[in-house]
């Protein structure tokens, strides 16, 4: 059985080891250069955060996330199981309060417990959400370790294809009997047309003054931050949730808003240096859930929206599960079902 997976972002190399995986022939075609090189998987936080999304999000997301949680430290060693922490600041408390609400499998922290948790912390917030089963990981170093892994699965990753390249890899592909699993993200709106962009901007900034060992989100009224260790001093502080489909520069006003929030959590972000400043786009259906369908002869992954690590070793076994279903059904896993449903 053999498979084509087109794009090397976190879908499409959670879609190639899945398969891989289970015998699979699988080869990926990527239109970049090099791993990240045009994807937004680049750019994410890396949060494994299946209960701190349920705040926004609907159940599936959680259902199919928790598998994240699973998959990912197999797959890739640098998984840091620690939870994640929510806080705002006294102003904002009622914002923390509607959190919990929304949300289940936290715990309350009171300052002392929180300071234990994060002793950098230490004396900032009166109170504190603890989400102790969560998880978090660097985007950049998990994508090259699903990348070694298909190398050593003999699955090979051909960067630079051009539409005139890939299009004749998938026709040679498709003679000899494959299925194409369409991972492009944004860029698969040519056969998607309800795909939409969601800008997200982020930096990465080097602190070695400041330890923390978990990912913090910052709640605010209007600017809802969080920022993710990378480890050896770096963090990630995103990210905005901009209804636009253009990878642009970031704004003035962004810059400020994800600095203010850095700062607020813990004044010595004042002194960070800043290494990266970043956005990448968002691929989401309207109801901002993912989709696996299959259209054809081709089945696309996508829709992963802000949840891209978080849901792609799910959707890929599912992906994987269809590739190897005999009869190749015109099964859709939809999301607004937490069931398959057929289509
Ligand atoms: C700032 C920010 C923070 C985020 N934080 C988190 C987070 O904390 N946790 C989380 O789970 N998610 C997060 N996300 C969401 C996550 O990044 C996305 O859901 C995920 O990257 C989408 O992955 P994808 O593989 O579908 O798309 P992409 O990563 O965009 O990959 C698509 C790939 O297809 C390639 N391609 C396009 N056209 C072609 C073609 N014709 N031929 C071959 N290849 C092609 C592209 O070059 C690209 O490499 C965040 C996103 C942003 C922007």
């Amino acid at each position: 059985m053999r498979a084509t997976v087109l794009g090397a972002g976190v879908a499409g190399l959670a879609c190639a080891v899945e398969l891989a995986g289970r015998g699979v022939t699988v080869e990926v075609l990527e239109r970049g250069e090099r791993l990240g090189a045009a994807c937004c998987s680049w750019y994410a936080g890396g949060m494994l955060a299946p209960w701190c999304e349920r705040e926004s999000a609907e159940p599936l997301v959680t259902a199919l996330g928790l598998e994240s949680l699973t998959w990912w430290p197999g797959k890739f060693p640098g998984t840091v199981l620690r939870g994640s922490l929510v806080v705002a600041h006294g102003r904002d408390a009622g914002e923390l309060r509607q959190f919990a609400r929304r949300t289940e499998h936290y715990e309350w922290l009171d300052a002392e417990r929180l300071a234990a948790l994060e002793p950098d912390l230490a004396g900032r917030f009166s109170q504190a959400l603890y989400f102790p089963e969560e998880g978090h990981l660097d985007p950049r170093a998990a994508l090259a370790a699903l990348a070694q892994r298909l190398a050593t699965l003999g699955v090979a990753i051909r960067f630079g294809m051009d539409a005139e390249a890939c299009q004749k890899a998938i026709v040679a592909a498709q003679a000899a009997g494959g299925t194409l699993i369409d991972c492009r993200g944004l860029a698969a709106r040519d056969e998607l047309p309800d795909l939409r962009g969601v800008k997200g901007e982020m930096l990465i900034v080097r602190l070695p003054d400041v330890s923390l060992s978990r990912p913090v989100r910052v709640l605010h009224p209007r600017v809802p931050v969080y920022i993710v260790p990378r480890g050896d001093g770096h963090y990630m502080i995103g990210a905005t949730m901009i209804e636009s489909d253009q990878p642009t520069r970031i704004t003035a006003r962004s810059l400020l808003e994800l600095l203010g929030a850095a700062y607020a959590l813990h004044p010595a972000f004042g002194e960070a240096e800043i290494i990266e400043i970043g956005t990448g786009v968002r691929p989401a259906f309207p109801d901002n859930l993912p989709r696996v369908q299959r259209i054809g002869g081709t089945i696309h992954v996508n829709g992963l929206y802000r949840h891209g690590f978080l849901l792609a070793p799910a959707l890929a076994r599912h992906a994987a599960e269809q590739v190897l279903a005999a009869g190749h059904s015109s099964e859709v896993m939809h999301a607004d079902s937490h069931q398959r449903r057929l289509a």
